[in-house]
């Protein structure tokens, strides 16, 4: 399977990319799948299982639902418009399916969240019907993590070919062996098979622009979070205190913990975010991007679009050989991916050798070994917003510790990623996204 930076970096909605991008997303493909017969459709009904249906509704798996079903995309969808949407489905008891056929839909009746059941095939299913006389179609989807969606028949994977095909950290820093070339070219050249050097220049400077937007938003809203926690916003109040303080040797990092909160802070009130590689972990890496832009010298918009190549390439790794999913392997999927990444983009453009690049990755990997994932009240707040803070200063760290080695390490991103797995095969399901363990249920609740 072919995987593009674009896939691991897309522009979504929030609180998350599992659970509200991949049921939006799924919503929207099941009725397309209709096609002809949408004017005939009377009643849609959607059932949620698994950590969709424990989560859902901290989640905005609901919201995400109707909306999908409205023909929205998290790419175009107004956020600033999603809560008037919903409001009028559910006040009117109407939904317009793809923006086309008006039919009556009841949330109690026609949207199920099954809090204890799940299909076997994977922790985040849904099962969509649509009734006419009769039964006109049924799909099942899976949201895969990271705002991917698979159906039954598996995902229709792209079988692009690519020049350099890669899926482990040894694979890729052989091929820059043989080639002579930085991680963030091997990757580049995979990416000429879908589209142009510009257009790929383009869109990721697009990525980032969205992802300085997200800061830019996240510094100017305050007040409390939704969802019922009473989790108030810190970003902005911080933000006026490092502009007021005089900087001392670690202002760099109180720099890089607020453009985390600030991101996911916009994130958990359902912001515009990127998906880097997921909803969840989306402060880590335009928390270090903005790193690189404000603190190192010599800082480019090609700096960063090697940056995000190279986040790209360890993203493939991970999402191919381990998981970017919390309801897969827990937390030290999305944000010990992202700080994979992250540690890898900022390594390579401080400089870094392939093989420092990959230590910078294994050691954001490996620190996060056995990261459960346990949102308090199913929201994307508690430990997460703080979680990313915390996880882009590791991700600086892991990067200048590479960058001191000459790249020799004993454990390699590929043995770090593995034991991910089955760390994460070997985790109870009550500590992936389940809300059903650790601070979940040690937090009370008011
Ligand atoms: S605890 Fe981690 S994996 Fe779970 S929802 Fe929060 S950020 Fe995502």
């Amino acid at each position: 399977m072919a995987i593009s930076v674009f896939d691991l970096f897309s522009i979504g909605i929030g609180p998350s990319s599992s659970h509200t991008v991949g049921p939006m997303r799924a919503a929207r493909l099941f009725v397309e799948a209709l096609g002809d017969d949408l004017p005939r459709v009377r009643r849609v009904k959607a059932e949620l299982f698994g950590s969709l249906g424990a989560t859902g509704f901290g989640h905005g798996s609901d919201r995400a639902v109707l909306l999908g079903l409205s023909g929205e995309t998290p790419e175009d969808v107004d956020t600033d418009a999603v809560p008037a949407l919903v409001e009028a489905i559910r006040s009117s008891g109407r939904l317009c399916l793809g923006g086309r056929q008006e039919i009556r839909f009841g949330e109690d009746r026609d949207l199920v969240m099954h809090r204890r059941r799940s299909l076997p095939e994977h922790p985040n299913g849904m099962v969509f019907r649509a009734y006419g006389e009769d039964l006109l179609l049924e799909r099942t989807y899976y949201s895969v993590g990271g705002g991917f969606v698979r159906g039954e028949q598996g995902v229709v994977e792209d079988s692009t070919p690519l020049p350099h095909p890669f899926t482990t950290g040894g694979e890729l820093l052989a091929l820059c062996r043989e080639e002579g070339v930085p991680v963030s070219e091997i990757m580049l050249r995979n990416e000429l098979a879908w589209r142009s050097r510009e257009e790929i220049e383009a869109g990721l400077l697009r990525i980032w622009d969205v992802m300085r937007e997200c800061v830019r938003n996240g510094l100017e809203h305050d007040g409390v979070l939704p969802g019922g926690l009473k989790v108030r916003r810190r970003a902005k109040s911080l933000h006026a205190k490092l502009l007021s303080e005089p900087e001392d040797s670690l202002s760099a990092m109180d720099w890089v913990g607020l453009y985390a909160l600030a991101v996911n802070e916009e994130n958990a009130s359902g912001g515009r975010v990127v998906t880097a590689p997921t909803n969840g972990a989306a402060g880590i890496i335009p928390a270090v991007l903005h790193y690189y832009r404000r603190f190192v010298q010599g800082a480019s918009d090609a700096g960063v679009v090697r940056f995000l190549l190279t986040a790209g390439a360890i993203g493939v790794i991970l999402k191919t050989t381990g998981s970017i999913s919390g309801a897969e392997v827990g937390c030290q999927g999305e944000v010990g991916s992202a700080c994979a990444m992250a540690a890898a983009g900022l390594a390579e453009v401080l400089g870094g050798s392939p093989e420092q690049v990959e230590n910078a990755a294994e050691i954001g990997v490996e620190h996060h070994l056995g990261l459960t994932c346990d949102p308090v009240g199913g929201l994307v707040q508690i430990p997460c917003i703080e979680r990313n803070a915390i996880g882009a200063s590791k991700a600086v760290q892991a990067a200048r510790m590479a960058l001191h080695g000459d790249g020799s390490h004993v454990v390699t991103l590929d043995k770090a990623i593995k034991t991910m797995r089955e760390t994460g095969a070997d985790m109870k399901v009550k500590y992936k996204e389940t809300a059903r363990g650790g601070l979940a249920v040690n937090v009370i609740e008011c």
